[in-house]
């Protein structure tokens, strides 16, 4: 063949090879887990935990020990974590979006999938999102810089569930029964509703694996945010992982969680693009203690979801880049704030202009070296802006301005502080705990004199905080049954009529909305 013609059918070909090493295009998979605790993991400490896959991660990547999300519940969490930004900016308070929410994550923010979309990437979302659906889907990825979505959009519990683990053992846990049931959204289309939660597992794994197999072939670089709906209540579990481990119903959801980021793993590696490719591993809050033997444990921090307490928004955090990241642990303070900044650092981006919470965090993951950040702050589920900010985390130590028991963390705790029963107490001076000496939050030193100044610095550092702080409208202040996802609809009787097998969907998709 002429060297010339050869050259030509070759040089898409080449293109493609070169692209998908491209240093600056790395592929970015995020997996992000649900109300999985501190303590949860084999590698932060759980004996009965089954997690080889999750091992294998933290063997071969960083292991973030002072690792935050910015609220202690889901919604607000997955905001955060695509915006860089406090949740109350972007009006995703109070509390968490349920289905007939009208309000969704403004679409004039700007997620990590509409910075890294305009730069070549293929963005996608496997799972739970949890930021809105809205009239007409208008708050779904699609509409959020993603090109592909597949999963169900928000907890498996905001539906009634019946079936849980295989082959039909019912749900342990209370489900909502007077919404919709539970879509599967391909896109902007319901393929499945109910959702079947004992393949589901299968079906999210293919579609990620599947996103990577085919990306990583044609040279595309690729954002994978794979949002497990585990280890959230309902536990659920299929055929290969019920009753696979001696943790109960938790350990088998969490083993088959850890099936999947195995199952990414592999394909990263199989694809060739292990080496070029940023994977990060968390969970979007503290464990659900409510659930108590079949909840998840946040070790030994206190408390868990729903509070401001350590055990609510210090979550277990794996970095991993092969050849990248040196394999270790860190102390580092840092924060799912800190993806949204760190991800335009490595792709050579600048930031939105907009008020950004998050700092980059490369020195941390590449260099061995110190965050730039040096404070957190912690809003409760229940914000409200009279009340601000209940903690402040500065270097080691941690002032309570406020603090409160939650629903999600058990009214039958050991430790009365994490009960729903109670209230909110504001603290002046505010309690304080030096965090590198006292995890555990148990030896308060606000009455020690030779930390007077340690409060006085947090007052001044949460003060000029607040003066930064406008808070957006809240997302959340109106219901309508008419935004509910209905793959049937309009339909009667509502929402039981709601019921569609794959070969049955229709091209309505919501209820006729007036
Ligand atoms: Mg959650």
């Amino acid at each position: 063949m002429d060297l010339k013609i050869t050259f030509i059918i070759l040089m898409p070909l080449l293109g493609v090879v070169l692209c998908s090493k491209d240093p600056e295009k790395p592929n970015i998979v995020i997996m992000f887990a649900d109300d999985l605790g501190y303590g949860d993991l084999q590698a932060y400490g759980h004996p009965t935990s089954h997690t080889p896959n999750l091992n294998n991660l933290a063997k071969n990547g960083l292991l973030f020990t002072q690792f935050y999300v910015s609220s202690p519940v889901c919604s607000p969490s997955r905001a955060s974590l695509l915006t860089g930004r406090y949740q109350t900016r972007s009006g995703i308070w109070p509390g968490v979006f349920e289905p007939d929410v009208v309000g969704g994550l403004p679409l004039n923010e700007t997620t990590v999938a509409e910075i890294l979309h305009p730069r070549g990437y293929h963005t996608a979302i496997v799972g739970k999102w949890h930021l809105g659906v809205g009239k007409d889907n208008m708050y779904l990825p699609p509409n959020q810089g993603f090109d592909e979505y597949y999963g169900i959009p928000y907890s498996h519990d905001m539906c009634p569930c019946e079936i849980c683990f295989y082959p039909n053992e019912t749900c342990l846990n209370d489900c909502k029964d007077d919404f919709t049931s539970c879509p599967v959204f391909d896109g902007l289309n319901i393929v499945e509703q109910p959702a079947d939660l004992v393949t589901l597992h299968e079906k999210y794994v293919n579609r990620s694996v599947h996103i990577i197999a085919d990306n990583a072939a044609r040279g595309q670089p690729f954002f994978l945010y794979y949002a497990f709906q585990h280890t959230h209540h309902p536990k659920y579990a299929g055929k290969q992982f019920r009753n696979s481990t001696i943790r109960g119903p938790f350990g088998d959801a969490l083993a088959e969680l850890d099936d999947g980021v195995g199952r990414v793993m592999k394909q990263l590696e199989d694809s060739g693009v292990l080496e070029n490719t940023l994977v990060l591993f968390t969970s979007d809050n503290g464990p659900s203690l409510r659930w108590e033997n079949i909840g998840g444990n946040a070790g030994l921090l206190k408390c868990g979801k729903g509070t401001t307490y350590e055990g609510g928004q210090r979550v277990p955090a794996i970095a991993s880049w092969k050849g990248r990241i040196t394999p270790g642990r860190t102390v580092e303070l840092t924060s799912a704030l800190d993806i949204l900044p760190t991800i335009c650092s490595i792709v050579g981006v600048p930031l939105p202009s907009v008020t950004m919470d998050g700092v980059d965090i490369s020195s941390v993951l590449f260099n061995g070296g110190k965050s730039p950040r040096e404070s957190f702050f912690y809003y409760p589920t229940t914000v409200r802006p009279e009340y601000g900010i209940y903690a402040v985390r500065y270097k080691q130590y941690k002032a309570h301005y406020y603090t409160q028991g939650s629903a999600n963390s058990d009214e039958n705790n050991h430790d009365k502080d994490c009960r729903p029963s109670t209230k909110r107490a504001a603290h002046d001076p505010p309690l304080l705990y030096d965090l590198h000496q006292d995890p555990s939050e148990q030896y308060d030193l606000s009455n020690d004199t030779n930390y007077a100044s340690i409060i006085d610095q947090i007052n001044q550092v949460k003060a000029k905080f607040e003066e930064t702080m406008v808070f957006g409208d809240s997302q959340m202040a109106n219901h309508s049954p008419y935004v509910e996802p209905c793959c049937n609809g309009p339909c009667d009787p509502f929402p039981e009529c709601c019921k569609c097998t794959q070969s049955e969907k229709k091209d309505i998709h919501l209820r006729f909305i007036p």
